[in-house]
């Protein structure tokens, strides 16, 4: 399986001037962009397609003009959504799906038939954040296995150590309260 990373910038039609140079592109408008923070989108690619995960961070392009010292104070904020698991197949998957797109960087260039879900992609999510990247690739790539070969859909995987006993973590504060006293 090939891994491939992507992180496309943000956008912010509202602070800044029509990334797409439309004039209809009015802040508070309904043809407005609005704002889009960057994303990073993963993806596990073979024969028959591939599948990604689309992450939303949701931060922000900015525009802060250094401090005499130089220190740009960014408020960066944001907030992470697991945004779309999803396949870009070369076939199609059931009967009667619609091709998405005529030529897919993700399918050597050929025609895709695309499927997401934003629901699953909190699997994904689970699967990165505690487990890393090893962990991501190996959820992406049992999910091709799934939407490919006929594999069960995979689960992701749990952070490496357990949690704590619930009585342990509940008596800790307590007893280091009367310890001080
Ligand atoms: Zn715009
Ligand atoms: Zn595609």
């Amino acid at each position: 399986m090939e891994h491939i990373i992507r992180f496309e910038g943000g956008s912010d039609c509202i602070r800044f001037e029509c990334v797409h140079g439309s004039k209809d592109c009015k802040p508070g408008c309904g043809g407005s962009h609005g704002r889009h923070g960057l994303s990073i989108r993963f993806v596990s690619k073979g024969d028959k397609g591939a599948v990604q995960f689309l992450l939303y961070t949701g931060l922000c392009p900015q525009y802060v003009v250094p401090s005499q010292i130089g220190v740009r104070n960014c408020e960066w904020g944001g907030a992470a959504l697991p945004a779309d698991l999803g396949y870009h197949a070369k076939q199609p998957q059931y009967e009667g799906q619609e091709l998405s797109h005529a030529a897919c960087e993700f399918c050597d260039g050929q025609p895709c038939y695309y499927e997401g879900s934003g629901l699953n992609a909190n699997d994904a999510m689970y699967a990165l954040v505690n487990g890393g990247g090893d962990a991501l690739w190996a959820f992406l790539d049992a999910y091709y296995a799934s939407t490919f070969a006929g594999a069960e859909y995979p689960i992701p995987a749990e952070f490496k150590t357990p949690l704590r006993d619930a009585n342990a973590q509940v008596d800790a504060p307590s007893g280091a309260t009367a310890e001080r006293r």
